[in-house]
């Protein structure tokens, strides 16, 4: 089976990973393996980081458009995301508000 991501949207068109607060960290950090445990203090210290970042809005927008399932993204855990990506895909736009 092959995947293909049909993109719809430019979604770097203000290069807004250029300023991320994660750039040049470990992207392991942003990826725990589940959520209890050494998962808790690496959540932590990711949603630290992110809450230091001047891209959070254009970040979670492209997790939820992207579905992207796992993950700390814009600070938002991966159960914090799966409302708003699930009321996306069922056609509220308004969930993703990059401003
Ligand atoms: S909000 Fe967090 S995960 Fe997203 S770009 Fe910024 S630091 Fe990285």
């Amino acid at each position: 089976m092959s995947l293909t991501w049909i993109r719809t949207h430019e979604w770097d068109t203000q290069k807004w990973r250029d300023t991320a607060a994660c750039r040049d960290l470990d992207p392991d950090l942003f990826f725990p393996v589940g959520s209890t445990g050494l998962a808790v203090d690496q959540i932590a210290v990711a949603r630290s980081i992110c809450s230091q970042c001047q891209v959070t809005e254009e970040c979670i927008a492209f997790a939820i458009a992207t579905n992207q399932e796992s993950g700390v993204w814009g600070g938002l855990t991966e159960d914090q995301r799966r409302p708003l990506r699930r009321a996306y895909q069922n056609g509220d736009k308004s969930v993703i508000s990059v401003s």
